[in-house]
């Protein structure tokens, strides 16, 4: 296979570094937070944020502030987004069904889908404010049930961002804070004097963010490792390297750790695109560190056939891919690890990150190998049940019996013999 990487990204091994600072970081604040609770939040929202309030619970007269704050426009937009969220959320909802059927005569059998009762939804917005992520998360979970929804997301320029503030309070978040990074999500995850703690907790957020909820995975559901956003720009010559850098460092300006690959057929393309980068990089507002991403995790990948093309993008397993080729069908056709797909040039991943209405807290660093993104589903718990008549019972209990002798189960053997017994009048052969 003939795949030729033009330019490359940090080596695994300096990742690997990050990764090990990141970790303890975070374990420490996490030991401070559930042995002082919100002592422990307050002494860490002053180190990384600066930020200090009374409360971090905003009162309904401060969300009224933010919407005051705003410009009618900005409100419009936001309703717009979220009635797109919301109704894509709708659909998948309805997918999710309610079974009860008859296995074997006698023998019923059914799952209920249940919402999960109480989620804390991470909004980041340390770089930038980031209102998006309050439509994916706060109304995809009240699309699927949830009663009570906690939304926090860090101050941003010294106060609660009114944008994201107002995203959330539309998409019906119970209770609002302006907390952040781990400090947040420890807060929703242990709970402290003033905090009652979830049951789960589901957002995007930075690297510091991602590892919180890996740590407290177990203790919570969390609903992926949606961490520094990467994309994947798969493109042909059918279309330029102007377009393609574009592409890429849109995504690149989440912050210095995001990956974005160019991978190609077309070597020409890749040159163009290079070039390109370089160009826009001298006039975009956020060069600094969409910049920064590039030179220590892009990557061009230059590939000659479109199963080597495949290959190559199943194994990077990117949370965004952008196919912009003649074909992309194909690729939806046979790709088997992403997050989310974007087919065709007239598409991108800015519509999907804000507005077209899939959710954009999508798995990262090759989670999708085994999971997709959030969706109203994360929410959900498939929970199953059982009724049998007394002649089903009678039946099952036989073969239950021998099964539970076969594993040495002598409890269990008698829940099945004495129901035989009951119902036959014998004992199980
Ligand atoms: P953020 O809200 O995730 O993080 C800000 C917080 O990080 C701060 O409140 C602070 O408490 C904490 N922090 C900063 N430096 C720290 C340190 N040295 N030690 C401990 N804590 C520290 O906002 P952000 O930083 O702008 O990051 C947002 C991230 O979300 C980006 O990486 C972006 O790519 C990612 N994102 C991912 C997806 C996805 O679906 N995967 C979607 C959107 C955004």
């Amino acid at each position: 296979m003939a795949v030729r990487y033009l330019k490359t990204g940090k080596a695994a091994d300096e990742q690997a570094q990050d990764d090990a600072a990141v970790r303890s970081t975070v374990e420490a604040i996490l030991a401070e937070i559930a042995k002082d609770g919100d002592a422990a939040l307050r002494r860490y929202s002053t180190k990384f944020d600066g930020w200090s309030p009374q409360e971090f619970r905003l009162t309904r007269a401060e969300i009224d502030a933010c919407y005051a704050a705003l410009r009618p426009q900005d409100i419009e937009d936001i309703k717009f987004a979220q009635v797109q969220v919301r109704r894509f959320a709708e659909h998948q909802r309805a997918a999710l069904r309610d079974i009860e059927v008859e296995t074997l005569p006698g023998v019923v059998l059914g799952h209920k889908n249940l919402p999960v009762n109480s989620v804390g939804c991470y909004v980041p917005g340390g770089k930038y404010p980031l209102v998006a992520s309050a439509h994916m998360s706060v109304v995809t979970a009240k699309v699927a049930g949830v009663k009570r929804v906690v939304a926090m997301a860090p101050p941003f320029e010294g106060k609660p961002a009114p944008a994201i503030v107002v995203a959330m309070d539309l998409a019906g978040a119970d209770e609002i804070y302006a907390l952040g990074g781990v400090q947040a999500v420890g807060a929703m995850a242990l709970g402290t004097g003033t905090i009652a703690p979830v049951d789960m907790i589901v957002g995007p957020g930075n690297a510091f963010v991602a590892e919180a909820k890996r740590q407290l995975f177990g203790r919570i559901g969390i609903d992926l490792l949606a961490g520094p956003t990467e994309t994947l720009v798969i493109a042909d010559d059918s279309v330029d390297g102007e377009i393609c850098a574009a592409d890429l460092l849109g995504q690149a300006e989440h912050g210095p750790n995001s990956p974005a690959v160019l991978l190609t057929d077309s070597e020409k393309l890749a040159r163009d695109t290079m070039r390109e980068v370089e160009r826009q990089l001298t006039v975009l507002p956020t060069a600094a560190v969409a910049g920064k991403a590039w030179a220590d995790y892009g990557q061009v990948i230059v590939c000659d056939t479109r199963d080597e093309l495949i290959a190559v993008a199943d194994e990077i397993a990117s949370e965004h891919v952008q196919v912009m080729t003649r074909d992309p069908d194909e690729f939806l056709a046979r790709m088997t690890n992403y997050g989310a797909l974007f087919l065709g040039v007239e598409t991108n991943v800015a519509y999907g990150d804000k507005v077209i209405g899939t959710n954009h807290t999508l798995p990262t660093r090759k989670a999708a190998r085994y999971t997709g993104g959030l969706w109203v589903g994360k929410f959900i718990k498939t929970c199953t049940y059982q009724r049998v008549t007394r002649e089903a019972s009678a039946m099952i209990g036989e073969v239950c019996s021998r099964l539970c002798a076969l594993e040495g189960f002598a409890g269990h053997k008698e829940q099945a013999d004495i129901r035989v017994r009951r119902y036959t009048g014998k004992n199980a052969a």
